[in-house]
């Protein structure tokens, strides 16, 4: 199966009042559409991503995003997307619309196994307040319970929704109404709060963001007969980490580091080393759950600083290597890592090199 991206970023944005269309404004550090984009590569669920807008976008290199010239209504970007990618053989198409930035990776990934079993899948949120319906000068009273607020992305098996918006020329707000106009089934799943639509310059302040900071350190005594890992990559080394776990101190320090901001306790009250399951364990499987829960919680990764403290190996040599491999990890952009090294003048266990340590600082957002 192979899945298709298509972000729609060609509104005009009416209600957002400004010269900037709403996409591209700054949003939590980059433009407002890029959250999506970003998402969707890191899910690595997409063969392809286009992206349709009426503005040329620059600064896209990756060859697997295209970027399309929209229409001027909603469905007409989207029926032109859908027409630019009939012939790529995707079995299925995600739609999604820019100004829902705070969509999770987990939400992608349940949408995805929905598809396994149906043609159609749309989250939706239900609502707090008291609803009425008005036709005409009559207002009636709504069951709020019966009501979905339907959000994007939505996804679809390609073919279909293909034949079915190639017929529509109307007006509609997302491509559920299509099939539903079409009296075709919709598996509805549960969306999420935190991915409402931004619709005017407020809704950019909507989130009660805070500042949290967490400090993480680790040592590790170097052994002969183990293999070396820092930052989740294997590194030639004339000995490797001692440690229950692969002793990973990069990794070690940024669990620490992430707990901390997090005040949720240390790594060794998760992973205790008595516990026989944790033997042997790679760290990078010790920092997903971590990260999962970070997100669902609501915080995100501003940056992210570490010390590698060692004679050798060179920081210089791996540098490069160890921050692409933490910002896959860490779901973040290499631009948020920095990496420095540090010797220490031949001096103690770790100038002798019989042992490695390292120290991190997290910064991280909090959006309530
Ligand atoms: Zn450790």
């Amino acid at each position: 199966m192979t899945n298709c991206f298509i972000l729609l970023a060609a509104g005009k944005g009416k209600r957002f009042k400004s010269n900037n269309p709403k996409q591209f404004t700054n949003y939590i550090n980059k433009p407002l559409f890029m959250h999506s984009v970003d998402k969707a590569v890191k899910s690595k669920l997409f063969k392809s991503i286009i992206i349709v807008s009426n503005v040329p976008i620059k600064s896209i290199k990756d060859k697997s995003i295209k970027v399309i010239k929209g229409g001027n209504e909603r469905y007409q970007s989207s029926q032109k997307a859908l027409n630019f990618i009939k012939n790529k053989r995707f079995t299925n198409v995600f739609i999604h619309d820019a100004a829902r930035p705070n969509f999770s990776i987990e939400l992608l990934k349940k949408l995805n196994s929905n598809l396994k079993k149906n043609k159609a899948v749309v989250p939706y949120v239900t609502t707090n307040n008291s609803s009425k319906y008005k036709i005409g000068n009559k207002i009636q009273n709504l069951k709020r319970e019966n009501l979905l607020f339907t959000q994007t992305p939505q996804c679809f098996h390609f073919k279909t929704l293909y034949n079915l918006s190639k017929l529509n020329n109307k007006k509609i707000t997302d491509e559920a109404s299509l099939f539903l106009n079409n009296n075709k089934i919709v598996k509805f799943i549960k969306g999420e709060e935190n991915n409402f639509k931004i619709t005017t310059k407020s809704d950019l302040e909507k989130k009660n963001i805070q500042n949290f900071y967490g400090i993480g350190f680790d040592i590790h005594r170097l052994i002969k007969n183990k293999k070396l890992y820092l930052g989740g990559i294997k590194i030639p080394f004339h000995s490797g980490l001692q440690g229950h776990s692969d002793g990973d101190v990069i990794i070690h320090a940024i669990i620490d580091g992430l707990l901390g901001a997090m005040r949720k306790m240390d790594i060794g009250t998760l992973y205790p080393s008595n516990n026989k399951k944790f033997k042997n364990i790679r760290s990078p499987n010790m920092l997903s759950p971590i990260l999962k829960n970070l997100h669902k919680e609501g915080y995100f990764i501003n940056n992210v600083d570490i010390n590698l403290i060692c004679e050798r190996p060179k920081v210089s040599k791996y540098r490069k290597k160890i921050i692409s491999s933490l910002s896959n990890l860490l779901i973040v952009n290499e631009d948020q890592i920095n990496l420095k090294g540090k010797t220490v003048e031949k001096l103690g266990l770790i100038g002798k090199e019989k042992a490695i340590a390292c120290e991190s600082i997290i910064s991280l957002n909090y959006y309530g």
